[in-house]
């Protein structure tokens, strides 16, 4: 019997080793298909079965069904009313029928005379003939190359490279061939448990199988390995940074924490009442925390982080708070200083024992001499919390004893400061890590691991977050502070009376004392095609829809004192409608906002207008949110219909990841995501689930993987350096 190999070993092995001829392989590596493993990996996109295909020869009109056939004849035109048409007639032995595609003019070039395809669609007569009307079309090949099978797998077409399912099916016979068995990195009790198959029958039948029910056999398992890698790779990190400890157990009963809430004018809403139970309970154990808080803008996140700074200060440590911009940086600045000001702390210097609780601010406009005086401080103690951009992070911010680090990525992923946290925040903690020992925390006293809460207006679904945060502990605001009124959503069509009703009711609101925004159509291009865009617009309004009123622009190229001038005066109710881009998206608040038309809201995406949305509704009045739309693509029409329906970030997220698929939400480059060539969310959340607890249980029983050898090497594969650490017994 063969040697069963592993994924590792066919990794290593060229493409050329098993015969390919020599023409087809650079093409093959223009697909990024290099090796064995490239190839059993590039997985058929669907599976053609001929068993269930119509012939040809007895369509009936109005059958919605697949057939295969060769073009015989293709031809385009352009036809009266100035679409073009592309005609082709598509053979199968004896019978013929016509196909024609709208609007699609690549058609031609992709389809020459002699192609062997398969088409889905809907027959029907026209002029008495039989025609498909833009059917789904997968190219085959071309007509008479070997074809084998039942089932036909059909390869994702790639365009650049342009290999054809029939060419790239001998190479996977080959590859499978030389492959021969392969290792299987489960154990048997997983397996049966979870009802999957064998790694070596899923690899071939996900390729060549039998029956169409092979084939999805075959998928979900190597949809479950996926899966299974990431999760590994995740809870196993997790674990490691919890083993480690090195952290801080904080005073978390401390007199500040309870000052400040008192403090405030308002009671925390339940949702903040539990982040900050979670965020305080972490703070206590010697394992760093490493929490991920999300809610949406408005939701009241800062209030969180003020309190998780005040435990690290209340046991005589430093806190710090990164934003991703200097004006936040600067704005949460202003929030701290303003809720902290009164605090005070115990102090050996004065004569009361206490000193004024010290904020400062670093960002790059902070003054040279104003750095120096901040940096004693940091190194003296004499700061508590400075708030800063996330140059913070990198910069040599020489803190005394750093016991807590707040990052606020708004809405934007930073993937570096994801990899810094995977690094347990080892660079926060970096610097002074010894410490002098002055003044003594407690637990690991000065020096110990600092804890990590990042902050995100991102509302991730909770099955994505295991993906993509799987090693970060959650909280959630949903519940907003009280104050918010729901905002009234109309989709509205460009042309006819939608749009003009729009404007009539925006028109109304002013006349009752209120404002409106107008958000600028997303044009494509540079900022400064948009800003062009942004005043043309302004000016069309202006003489239009808008005539009479007070209309103010705003965009990101003007210059930051006309920026801050067009704030202030829409702020003082001077202007009464802003014509903006997408710049208002964050950190505008109006109160007296209650109209908002969004132009073109069709191109926009689902996050970005619900971010949009949230700049009205939020004074004491109902409020409206006209999206003029033309719902010319299906994923438009979606988002247009979610957003109709729900002023629910949470929500709005899950059916964002339904319409567009987690690559495109997270980007490819999120965790490992360009690992997942099968799995896909929120369809397979529920794999996701399995995996992390069989992840858990096999690490339970082998913490180092040395009884899963090759698992581990997957794993170390997917993952890179960051974790081969965590696999050496
Ligand atoms: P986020 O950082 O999540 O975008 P903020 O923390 O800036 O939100 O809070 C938004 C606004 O809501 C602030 O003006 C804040 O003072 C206010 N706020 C926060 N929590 C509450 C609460 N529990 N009750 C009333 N107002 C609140
Ligand atoms: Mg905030």
């Amino acid at each position: 019997m063969a040697r069963e190999r592993t994924l590792r070993e066919l990794a290593a092995v060229p493409i050329a080793e098993v015969g390919v001829a020599p023409k087809l392989r650079p093409r093959l590596e223009a697909m990024g298909l290099a090796t064995v493993l490239d190839v059993l990996q590039h997985y058929p996109r669907r599976y053609h079965d001929r068993t269930r295909s119509a012939e040809i020869a007895s369509l009936q009109p109005g059958d919605e069904v697949t057939v295969v056939g060769e073009v015989r004849r293709i031809a385009g035109r352009r036809t009266r009313n100035r679409r073009f048409l592309v005609e082709a007639v598509v053979g199968e032995d004896a019978a013929a029928v016509d196909v024609a595609f709208f609007n699609q003019a690549w058609r031609e070039k992709q389809l020459p005379e002699g192609t062997e395809v398969a088409l889905f669609g809907k027959v029907d007569l026209f002029r008495g003939r039989l025609r498909f009307t833009n059917p789904v079309v997968d190219v085959l090949g071309r007509a008479g190359q070997a074809r084998t099978g039942v089932v036909v797998p059909i390869y994702p077409q790639s365009g650049k490279a342009d290999v054809s399912t029939w060419e790239i099916q001998p190479v996977v016979a080959a590859a499978l061939e030389w492959a021969g068995p392969l290792v299987e990195p489960l154990p048997a009790a997983v397996l049966g448990e979870l009802k999957l198959v064998g790694r070596t029958a899923a690899y071939h039948d996900v390729h060549r199988p039998a029956a169409p029910d092979d084939a999805r056999r075959a998928r979900r398992r190597l949809r479950f390995d996926e899966f299974l890698r990431m999760q590994i790779g995740l809870v196993a990190g997790k674990r490691a940074v919890e083993a480690a400890g090195g952290g801080i157990a904080h005073d978390v009963d401390g007199p500040l924490v309870a000052r400040f809430l008192a403090s405030l004018p308002f009671d925390l809403t339940g949702d903040q009442r539990r982040a900050v139970d979670a965020v305080s309970a972490d703070m206590a154990r010697s394992v760093p925390m490493h929490r991920l808080l999300q809610g949406e803008v408005g939701s009241g996140k800062t209030l969180v982080a003020l309190a998780a700074l005040l435990i690290a200060v209340q046991g005589g440590h430093q806190g710090a708070l990164m934003a991703p911009t200097e004006v936040l940086a600067e704005q949460i600045h202003g929030v701290a200083r303003e809720l902290l000001g009164d605090l005070t702390v115990a102090s050996a210097d004065t004569l009361t024992g206490e000193r004024p609780l010290a904020v400062a601010l670093l960002t790059n406009r902070t003054p040279a001499a104003e750095r120096r005086r901040l940096a004693e401080g940091l190194r003296d103690g004499t700061v508590d919390v400075v708030v800063g951009t996330h140059a913070l992070l990198y910069g040599d911010a020489p803190f005394r004893d750093l016991g807590i680090a707040v990052i606020d990525e708004q809405h934007r992923f930073g993937v570096e400061q994801r990899a810094l946290l995977r690094g347990s925040a080892a660079p926060v903690a970096g610097g002074e890590a010894a410490g002098d020992g002055t003044r003594d925390g407690d637990g690991g006293g000065a020096g110990g691991i600092p804890d990590v809460l990042v902050m995100t207006a991102t509302p991730i679904p909770r099955t994505a977050a295991m993906l993509v945060y799987g090693d970060l502990d959650r909280s959630e605001l949903r519940e907003m502070p009280p104050g918010r009124t729901p905002v009234t959503t109309r989709v509205v069509t460009a042309d006819d009376r939608g749009r003009a009703g729009a404007y009539e009711r925006l028109r109304a609101e002013v006349g009752a004392g209120h404002q409106a925004y107008v958000v600028c159509p997303l044009v494509e291009g540079s900022e400064r095609v948009e800003a062009r865009a942004a005043v043309e617009e302004y000016e069309r309004l202006g003489a239009e829809e808008l005539s009479g009123l007070r209309v103010g622009l705003l965009h990101g190229q003007m210059p930051a004192a006309d920026k801050e001038r067009a704030m202030a005066e829409f702020r003082a109710g001077t202007v009464d409608v802003l014509v903006a881009t997408t710049v208002i998206e964050v950190g505008v608040d109006v109160p007296n906002a209650t109209v908002m038309v969004v132009e073109d809201a069709h191109r926009f995406g689902l996050s970005q207008l619900h971010q949009l949305r949230g700049r009205v509704g939020r004074g004491g009045g109902s409020s409206w949110c006209f999206l003029v739309a033309d719902s010319t693509t299906p994923g438009s029409e979606a988002r247009m219909e979610a957003m109709a329906e729900s002023g629910d970030g949470f929500l709005l997220a899950e059916r964002d990841l339904e319409i567009r698929g987690a690559g495109e939400v997270f980007g490819e480059r999120q965790a490992g995501m360009g690992d997942l060539k099968l799995g896909r969310l929120p369809r397979d959340a529920r794999y996701v689930e399995f995996a992390r607890s069989t992840a858990e249980g096999i690490l339970d029983t082998d913490p180092s993987l040395a009884r899963h050898r090759a698992l581990a090497e997957e794993v170390e594969d997917l993952l890179g350096d960051d974790v081969e650490f965590l696999f050496k017994s």
